[in-house]
């Protein structure tokens, strides 16, 4: 029992900016796409700010997916966990 140790992983700074940013945009996304459904009528400006906060959920989403499978920190965390980067795309928030 006392040779068992937990393997303390530090995820990566930049991965872990990068799923802020994500985290951030998705739940700006999330709040005002539930403000806006309680809407009877949808104005146009509400439909593009909800496509900009979307967009920019994406793009936040598509940079943390990009980063790990170039950055070997994030591989060697990934291998450690047990994980594939290759296939760790998994729906984090969708
Ligand atoms: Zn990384």
């Amino acid at each position: 029992m006392s040779k068992q140790q937990f393997i303390k992983v530090g995820i990566c700074n930049k991965y872990q900016t990068l799923l802020e940013e994500c985290e951030r945009a998705w739940t700006s996304w999330k709040e005002r796409r539930g403000e806006i459904s309680q809407l009877r009528m949808v104005s146009k400006n509400r439909g593009d700010e909800l496509q900009t906060l979307q967009a920019s959920y994406a793009r936040a989403y598509t940079f943390l997916e990009n980063h790990a499978p170039n950055c070997s920190l994030c591989q060697l965390v990934a291998r450690i966990e047990g994980r594939d980067p290759e296939n760790s795309s998994g729906a984090l928030f969708l």
